[in-house]
């Protein structure tokens, strides 16, 4: 079942939605919202040599071009990941004598990390990933129940794409967690990946770099999205960086500017300490790509992890280096992800807390930081499937 829902995810689908949209009575037409990853934004203005905020305009141009009604960032819905991450690792963190919920906490967002977790080593590891939904999945809640009441309409009416730089975020939209039974549809209906919107500029004659710029649509009518933004950190959301500043002066005081990563046994095994009176207080890690998660998943089982906080992401190098991002014929893998990577660092960051409208839609919509419905739409639970993955194509 699961692997008919990602043959239904592609861009074909994005097209038949659209499709059906122009012949459809108005109470039968779907409203099709468009979220654009910044790691997709990045992939694409490499490939155009655009810079990040003409790329988004532009993509938002073409998506109103080809019928899609709106086109968002999920860097807005990445501020709530943070927070959460953050509100969470300090709560853990606080709880650690009782030991209700483990230490350390294991970053969440990376749809092929989680796969694996559950999949090979569940009941041992569930307890200490991080319960905090992913930007798509955040966005798939802001999009079909915050957004569709502001249209006064059911969220089955609206048909959500999400534009990612990998294939396991199709996984992760098929999740049941994401599904409403009451409504029959998902938060995210289809994923499509960086390549395969540049397949569908091309099959739409269209290159980006020609077509004028439009306006970027806001979620919240009181924001307005001038240019898109981004959070400090490396291209895979930041998550250590903004947990452990925020950690360092929640639970000890210390501003922390500027994050000293040390590597480890590679480039992609790199930890972060805090030190207070010659002690060290704080000890994160970031772990990517598969060898390095599974001498991080050793370490836990053999009780000799010394981390509070783990950024784990599947691929080597990141999101940005995902297997959904654009490859250049000519250009040595290496070059060109450098050049993603400055691409998408080139855009605005802001801090989660104090970016437009966060405030805000705490309030209005969740009832509050910490309340029963920010629980419900932010956060999420996993499965053990005490079984080897099979069909679903997961890239090791
Ligand atoms: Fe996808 Fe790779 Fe990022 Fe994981 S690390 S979310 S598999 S692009």
């Amino acid at each position: 079942a699961e692997t008919v829902l990602i043959t239904q995810q592609s861009h074909e689908e994005l097209r038949k939605v659209i499709d059906a949209n122009k012949t459809a009575a108005p109470d039968q037409q779907r409203l099709v919202v468009v979220s654009v990853s910044p790691q997709s934004r990045a992939s694409l203005a490499a490939q155009f040599g655009l810079n990040p905020t003409d790329t988004a305009r532009k993509l938002t141009a073409f998506f109103k071009k080809i019928g899609v009604h709106y086109v968002f960032d999920t860097s807005f819905s990445r501020n709530f990941s943070l927070l959460e991450s953050q509100r969470e690792f300090v709560q853990r963190f606080r709880g650690q004598a009782d030991s209700q919920q483990a230490l350390p906490v294991l970053a969440s967002a990376c749809p092929g990390w989680i796969c694996y977790a559950e999949k090979t080593h569940g009941s041992f590891l569930i307890p200490y990933l991080s319960t905090v939904r992913s930007p798509q999945q955040v966005m798939g809640s802001l999009v079909k129940d915050f957004f569709a009441q502001q249209q006064h309409l059911t969220p089955d009416r609206i048909y959500h794409v999400t534009v990612m730089p990998c294939y396991d975020k199709k996984l992760e939209a098929s999740r049941p967690d994401f599904f409403s039974q009451d409504y029959q549809t998902r938060d995210v209906d289809c994923v499509v990946t960086t390549g395969e919107v540049f397949k569908l500029l091309e099959e739409e004659g269209v290159s980006l770099s020609e077509l004028e710029p439009a306006p970027l649509d806001s979620l919240c009518s009181s924001v307005s999205a001038q240019e898109p933004s981004s959070h400090r950190g490396g291209g895979s959301g930041g998550y250590l960086e903004h947990v452990f500043q925020h950690a360092a002066r929640e639970l000890f005081g210390i501003h922390v500017d500027e994050i000293t990563y040390r590597p480890l046994r590679n480039k992609d095994f790199q930890e972060v300490t805090l030190e207070k009176e010659g002690q060290i207080v704080l000890h994160f890690a970031a772990a990517y790509g598969f060898r390095n998660i599974q001498n991080l998943v050793q370490k836990l089982k053999r009780g000799r992890c010394p981390y509070h906080y783990v950024e784990v992401m599947a691929c080597p190098a990141g999101c940005l280096n995902g297997g959904g991002q654009l490859k250049a014929p000519n250009t040595p893998g290496k070059e060109l992800l450098q050049r993603v990577e400055t691409l998408y660092s080139m855009v605005r960051t802001e801090a989660p807390e104090d970016a437009p409208g966060i405030q805000e839609l705490y309030r209005c919509w969740l009832q509050g930081e910490g309340s029963e419905r920010a629980g419900r739409l932010l956060h999420t639970s996993y499965h053990a499937v005490e079984k080897a993955s099979s069909s679903l194509g997961i890239r090791w």
